[in-house]
This record gives structure tokens, C-alpha cells and sequence, in this order.
């Protein structure tokens, strides 16, 4: 009898100048990166790669349906990829937020950053007893029950969500029963957790991201810094984040404008949630229920404010996206601008990929130029340290601070 023989390991070999980005640390191959391979592979393989001289080179998951043809896990001297790698990438990611990002103030933060944690694909993001993770590639799926085990002994969650972008959903649809979109044993489908000792509400299970946005914390604390005293308008709202924090600060009155009710209605109960926080009991807290670009446009000219934060979603998903993104951040900061009071405040952030930091902070200071007012730089920020960005397309958010007089 002829026992079959093994399948040799997907071996693939790329172009030069994609073997010296691998080797630099950029942890995508895209798919006209690939000079060859021995055979075929199928979503999640290992994938290995060797450089020119036949050395091993890295080696990552290979996802045949993406452009994003292998994500790389590892390069440099060759490694075994099994529980006990998946263990200490995972430990040394809790080891790196237990006690300063995690702590008895904050029990909500970003666990596992995607590629700049070895997890390339994969965040994790923590809410109290919440794991919530999210997959953007499927070759995730043929490694769930590993990563899930290990994810279950690193953080001991009472409960752990998995949730997945669309063109996962759709692979894992033959796996697994996703008719509810999600797969675990949640409990609620909003759950409380506390950020730098606010409470807020994050919906785990059909919440936009993993529910919160959870890159603005330090931002956040940075307003609440700014804000006594001041008249707030908090730009695309959401729940209310950088509202609370205004509101703690001293705010003199908060007022979110965001274009979904159930937004609108998150940011109502966040305040509810806090009330045994006397400044955020008694602030006057209002919600304004609009397209903002058309609403900063167009509202009286008597809403003006102390202190505006403008925090748009991603207008730049895509690079063709950008320069059209570039024009609203510009109209949308030049009219938050004229609604500020002498002396005000404003916060401009950014969280589009394909808007780079320099242009962005530069239009903002060129807007201040412009206005014709007296203006100084109080700081400018990126990425918070449960969000740490390994490779140049990993950071994506970047904020400045302005006092106009
Ligand atoms: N600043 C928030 C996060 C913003 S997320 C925080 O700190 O948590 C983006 C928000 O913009 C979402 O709540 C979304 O409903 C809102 N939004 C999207 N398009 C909008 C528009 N045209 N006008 C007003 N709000 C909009």
C-alpha cells in the first residue's frame, strides 16, 4: 500500500523589494508581491517564505481570496507557530496594559492591536468582563479554536464575543451559524464598563467597531483637562465620550451633535450612568440630532462655543478617498473655527488611514492661520498605548489642539 504522501508546506516567494519590506517589519504581501509559489494554498495555511538565498525569510497566514495575500506572524530566525507562540504574544499583549492602561479606574482598553501585536487581522478589545474580538481576515477561522483558548486562559472573560468584517462573515457563514452576526455566549448586549473612572456603555454585539471607540481615551482626558468653565460642542458625538470627560472637566454646558438617534440616545444614558458624578449630574447636557456638515454650516450664528471637538468616522477608507476627504476636514474645521468664542478651543482628530498626520495637522494650523485671529498650539497626539502602531499604515489617528482668540 502506498501511503499518501504529505502535502508539502506553502512555500512563497516574493519579489525583492517585497523580501526587504518583510524583512524591515511591514507585515502585509500583497498579492503582486508574490514571484512564485510551490502550490496552491487555502485560507489560514502557514504560509513560509525564504529570501533570495534560500534563507528563511518569515512566515504568516496566506489568505487567497484577499489582496493582502499573506499577513505575516513572524521574520526572522525560522519558529514554530503552535499554542505556546499564540500564548506569549497574547501574555506579553496583557503585560503591557495590566496596571498602567488596565487599572482600577479603567476596566475597558484595546487588549490585542492587530499586526502591531503578532496578531495581524485581530483586535481585541476589552469591556469589563467583555472580550469582544474582531476578525478582518478569514484566515483567522482555521486557527479560531487555538486562538480562542488562548485568548479564554490569558484574560479569563466571563463572556467572549466574536464578531467579523463582511467578507469574513460571509467564509465563516459555512463554519458557523452567524445568523444573529456574531458567534460566542454573550451575555447583554450592552455592557457598562468604566474608562479613566467614567462609565460608559458599549454595544458588544452590533455596535459600531467593538462598540466604542476606545482610541480617543487619552484625547478624551486631555479635553477634560481644557474644558472648565467652557460652553462644549462635542462634532459626531457618538456615546457621548469626550462629552462626559467635558462634563467632569467643569464644563459650563455640553452639547453633542451627531446624525444618529441611537448615538444620541448612548451619550443620554452615559450621563444617566454617571450621575453620582456631581459635574456631570448638573451640567446642562443637550443633543442636537444632524447632518453635521450641513448643521455647522448652517445653524445660527449664535452657537458659538468655548470649546469645539470635531471627531468625524473615517472620510478616507481608501486612497482615492483622500483628497475629498482633505476638502471636508477643511470645511467641516474652517466653520468650527468661526463658532469659536475668543479665546476658544478646538480639537481636530482625524482617523483616516489615508490621510496622513503631517497633512492633516497642517491644514488644521493653515485654517488657524487663515482665520485671521491670534492662535497657539496646545499639543497635537497619535496613538494611545493600548493602540500601539508597528508599520506606518497602522497610524491612522492623530489629533491637534488650538486656542484661538
Ligand atoms: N467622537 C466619538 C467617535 C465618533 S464616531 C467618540 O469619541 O466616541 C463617528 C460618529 O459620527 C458616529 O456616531 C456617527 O453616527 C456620526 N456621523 C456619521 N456621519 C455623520 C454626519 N454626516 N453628521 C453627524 N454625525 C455623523
Amino acid at each position: 500500500m502506498n501511503p499518501a504522501k504529505p502535502t508539502p508546506r506553502l512555500r512563497i516567494q516574493l519579489f525583492p523589494r517585497a523580501e526587504s519590506a518583510v524583512r524591515s517589519g511591514h507585515p502585509w504581501v500583497f498579492a503582486d508581491s508574490v514571484k512564485g509559489q510551490n502550490r496552491e494554498g487555502t485560507a489560514g495555511e502557514l504560509a513560509v517564505m525564504y529570501d533570495r538565498k534560500d534563507r528563511f525569510l518569515a512566515v504568516g497566514l496566506y489568505d487567497p481570496a484577499s489582496p493582502i495575500r499573506v499577513r505575516i506572524l513572524h521574520c526572522g530566525k525560522p519558529a514554530t507557530i503552535d499554542r505556546t507562540w499564540w500564548l506569549d504574544k497574547t501574555r506579553a499583549a496583557l503585560a503591557s496594559r495590566d496596571g498602567t492602561v488596565l487599572n482600577e479606574r479603567t476596566d475597558g482598553a484595546r487588549c490585542i492591536n492587530g499586526e502591531s501585536e503578532g496578531f495581524p487581522g485581530l483586535v481585541a478589545d476589552l469591556y469589563s468582563g467583555t472580550l469582544v474580538v474582531k476578525l478582518y481576515s478569514a484566515s483567522w477561522l482555521a486557527h479560531w479554536e487555538i486562538v480562542e483558548d488562548v485568548l479564554r486562559e490569558v484574560f479569563s472573560p466571563e463572556h467572549l464575543v466574536l464578531r467579523m468584517s463582511r467578507n469574513v462573515m460571509t467564509e465563516a457563514g459555512s463554519k458557523w451559524d452567524l445568523r444573529e452576526g456574531y458567534r460566542g455566549e454573550p451575555g447583554d448586549d450592552i455592557v457598562v464598563f468604566r474608562e479613566n473612572g467614567i462609565r460608559f456603555e458599549s454595544a458588544v454585539l452590533r455596535g459600531q467597531k467593538t462598540g466604542f471607540f476606545l482610541d480617543q481615551r487619552d484625547n478624551r482626558a486631555r479635553v477634560e483637562a481644557l474644558a472648565g468653565g467652557r460652553s462644549v460642542l462635542n462634532v459626531f458625538s457618538f456615546s457621548g465620550g469626550f462629552s462626559l470627560y467635558a462634563a467632569r472637566g467643569g464644563a459650563s454646558r455640553v452639547t453633542d451633535l451627531d446624525i444618529s438617534a441611537h448615538a444620541l440616545e448612548s451619550a443620554a444614558r452615559n450621563f444617566k450612568l454617571n450621575a453620582d458624578e456631581p459635574r456631570i449630574a448638573v451640567v446642562p447636557h443637550e443633543a442636537v440630532q444632524a447632518d453635521a456638515f450641513a448643521w455647522i454650516e448652517e445653524a445660527p450664528a449664535d452657537r458659538s462655543y468655548d470649546l469645539i471637538v470635531v471627531d468625524p468616522p473615517s472620510l478616507a477608507k481608501r486612497e482615492r478617498e483622500r483628497d475629498g476627504a482633505i476638502r471636508a476636514y477643511h470645511r467641516l474645521n474652517a466653520k468650527a473655527i468661526e463658532r469659536l468664542r475668543p479665546g476658544g478651543i478646538l480639537v481636530a482628530a482625524s482617523c483616516s488611514a489615508h490621510v496622513p498626520a503631517v497633512d492633516f495637522i497642517g491644514l488644521v494650523r493653515e485654517l488657524a492661520r487663515k482665520s485671521g485671529r491670534k492662535w497657539s498650539e496646545q499639543w497635537t497626539s497619535a496613538h494611545a498605548a493600548d493602540h500601539p502602531a508597528s508599520f506606518p499604515e497602522a497610524e491612522y489617528l492623530k489629533a491637534i489642539c488650538l486656542k484661538i482668540d
